[in-house]
């Protein structure tokens, strides 16, 4: 057995694994404020408790694999920095061998996930797959050949950093026209709130009215009756997508094409329009098009990935 952890800025989830089938899991709230110490003694209880719980002893665990948000110094286990939690120099696989003596692996959490799904998800059957998943921003994973990809000291896969158009809009990373300034759900939901300010009398005003505000849920609620004002919007929104996803067909002519993110539940709703635009401005059509599906493990891809962080460790 082996334990999978996904420490993200909001929750962290502790799941026990026998190969990659979830046992049991528990999640609790993450209050990064609270300082490095603080929340690791909680994840160590929540590891203790996950473990009480499956009826295991320590001795039937393998090892223990994170997924965690952040620059990351894998060979030592630490978070160099991480812009979510504020934290800086954590001795994170210190501080849990210390109470659990135990290989532990640690990985950037979009790599966990984009792995997650490589193994027991919807790209088990691909041998090279990226995930891109949309969300707050827009991240990735890349497998390659069996081997997660990481460049040359594990920054690479920052693909919502993509650039879409030059002096665009203004990026959270301080940079302007990057792809996740308009392809990632943040950005959507701006753009619908600007239509529903513009068309009093559309389905968008009507459900942020009734909300309180938009966001991606009702955004496609009302993509999907037909809203002319949402229905420009959902165009719009599947070109950009599309037109990252081709650049990533480009440079790494995949196999797979594995969507992630809260979007991802919406299905053929976005998938459909996407092969096509992908088809389309693939450089010589067809001969390039990978298979593009959405991601079926949900958030605990997270984990599953984190647990098998012993086989893809360099
Ligand atoms: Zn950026």
């Amino acid at each position: 057995m082996r334990i999978g952890i996904d420490i993200g800025g909001t929750t962290v989830t502790v799941g026990m694994l026998d190969d990659n089938s979830v046992i049991n899991k528990e999640t609790i709230k993450t209050y990064p404020k609270d300082g490095a110490d603080k929340v690791i003694k909680r994840i160590n209880l929540t590891i203790q408790s996950v473990i009480d719980q499956s009826g295991a002893c320590l001795s039937d665990i393998s090892h223990i694999g994170i997924g965690c948000a952040g620059m990351l110094d894998r060979s030592r286990g630490t978070i160099i920095y991480s812009n979510n939690f504020g934290w800086k120099n954590v001795l994170l696989k210190d501080k849990i061998q210390k109470v659990f003596p135990l290989p532990v692996y640690l990985e950037n959490d979009a790599n966990c996930a984009a792995l997650g799904e490589y193994v027991a998800g919807t790209g088990k059957d691909y041998n090279s797959m990226v995930m891109v998943t949309f969300g707050t921003g827009i991240g990735g994973g890349i497998i390659f050949d069996d081997k997660l990809f990481r460049g040359n000291n594990g920054f690479s896969s920052i693909i919502g950093h993509l650039l879409l158009v030059t002096d665009g809009e203004l990026c959270t990373c301080g940079r302007k026209g990057c792809w996740e300034a308009y392809g990632s759900v943040n950005a959507l939901v701006k753009d619908a709130g600007e239509l529903a300010d513009q068309n009093p009398d559309s389905m968008l005003k009507k459900l942020s009215d009734r909300d309180g505000e938009l966001n991606g849920k009702n955004i496609f609620e009302a993509i999907r009756q037909n809203d002319k004002a949402a229905c420009e919007l959902f165009s719009k929104f599947i070109h950009y997508m599309a037109e990252g996803v081709t650049d990533i067909v480009h440079v790494f002519n995949p196999q797979s094409i594995i969507i992630g993110g809260g979007i991802s539940e919406q299905g053929e709703i976005i998938l459909e329009p996407l092969r096509e635009l992908v088809l389309k401005y693939t450089y010589c059509g067809a001969t390039t098009m990978p298979v593009i599906k959405t991601a079926s493990l949900g958030n605990e891809a997270g984990i599953v990935g984190a647990a098998n962080l012993d086989k893809y460790h360099d």
